[in-house]
């Protein structure tokens, strides 16, 4: 066992506060990685504060992870000691159900283990990256791209991939309308994403106080959700829309922007139900589903696709001193678009 330094939730009311958490011994197929920096996702913030069910307080959370290889077990062949790494939303996964051998190891029908909040396999319960180093199976460590700073990296490997899979399942491409609703940490990266892509991109947005960067990011349109007139204008319009909103959304008046056989799939994950009315889905033939993150190969792919396009997420560098903070301003949409904790301060 080593001790890493970390920052913990204590409760689901109280602020995170600086403390020591244990990091397994570096086995045979292990990667022992030293922290650079971690994004924040609202997803922390979800679970933190207990909105998703029951907690293992107290927890260090954190998912979007960039790192280097300081040690090697005995049999790893796909990392070296130096190599730059990240690690996302899951550690490990059964491996051998239909869903792990497609490649879709989010899905694995025995429960992927979770990076934070998991059950590990020694028993014990996973913890985040919002720490110095953690210690992590090899297959599930994803080789990142030179040509992206370790800070702007660490928020594709949640952000990035949770939107690139649905842009691709879904075929943003040359051709398709796609709106994302909700610019933040997601958000902004699913407008990088889908431009890349080639697909018609509209961001609906609450104000139109981001218009300016949601345009340089590449999107065609801007539109304020908190205008009425807006989903009077967009009726029938998309083929193909993110919903990437951490709170519950009106499902009628945004399956109304629908055109024929469109889609809006959720990634935002609201603790609440978000209600469908089935009237909404009959019109256009319309089709609501929900996507969870992407597989380990695809994550490898859509960093590989993020770099080759000069893809990068904006990102503000924050010390550990100030997450408490930045989680006030995530809950005020008052991000510009991901906040990433420099772990050096931890050490
Ligand atoms: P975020 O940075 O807080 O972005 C969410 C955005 O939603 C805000 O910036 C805001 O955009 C909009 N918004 C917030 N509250 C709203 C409200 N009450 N009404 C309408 N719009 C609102 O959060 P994030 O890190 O991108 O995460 C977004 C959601 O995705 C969270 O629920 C998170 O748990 C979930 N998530 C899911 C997965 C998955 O695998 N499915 C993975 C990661 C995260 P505007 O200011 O532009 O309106
Ligand atoms: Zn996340
Ligand atoms: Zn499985």
């Amino acid at each position: 066992m080593s001790t890493a330094n970390a920052i913990a939730a204590p409760s689901a009311t109280d602020p995170l506060v600086r403390t020591t958490i244990e990091r397994r011994d570096v086995g045979p197929r292990d990667v022992l990685i030293e922290i650079r920096y971690a994004g924040i996702c609202h997803s922390d913030i979800h679970t933190v504060r207990g909105e998703w069910g029951e907690v293992p307080y107290p927890l260090t959370v954190g998912h979007e992870i960039a790192g280097q290889v300081t040690e090697v077990g005995a049999e790893v062949t796909k990392h070296a000691v130096g190599d730059r790494v990240g690690v996302g939303c899951m550690v490990n996964s059964c491996r051998e159900c239909e869903n792990c051998k497609a490649g879709q190891e989010q899905y694995c029908l025995r429960g992927n283990t979770q990076t934070y909040a998991g059950i590990d396999r020694d028993g014990s319960v996973t913890q985040g990256g919002y720490s110095t180093h953690v210690v992590v199976d090899e297959d599930f460590v994803l080789r990142l791209p030179e040509s992206i700073p370790y800070e702007k990296v660490a928020p594709l490997l949640c952000a990035g991939i949770t939107t690139y899979s649905p842009l691709s399942h879904w075929n943003a491409g040359p051709g398709r309308k796609v709106a994302v609703v909700g610019m933040g940490g997601l958000g902004h990266v699913a407008v990088k994403i889908a431009v890349a892509m080639g697909a018609e991109v509209t961001v609906l947005s609450q104000t139109l106080s981001k218009k300016d960067d949601g345009l340089a990011f590449g999107a065609r349109e801007y539109h304020a959700t908190k205008d009425a007139a807006t989903f009077e204008a967009l009726k029938n319009s998309f083929d193909l829309i993110i919903n990437t909103v951490s709170a519950p959304i009106d499902m009628a008046a945004y399956l109304g922007l629908l055109r024929l056989d469109g889609t809006l799939v959720s990634v935002g994950a609201p603790p609440q139900p978000l209600p469908v009315p089935v009237f909404a889905l009959f019109g256009n033939r319309r089709s609501f589903a929900g996507s969870s993150i992407g597989g380990i190969a695809e994550t490898q792919e859509m960093l590989d696709f993020c770099a080759e396009r000069g893809i990068a997420p904006e990102v503000e560098v924050i010390d550990a001193g100030a997450v408490n903070e930045a989680y006030e301003r995530v809950l005020k949409s008052d991000v510009r678009y991901r906040f990433v904790i420099d772990i050096n301060s931890l050490r």
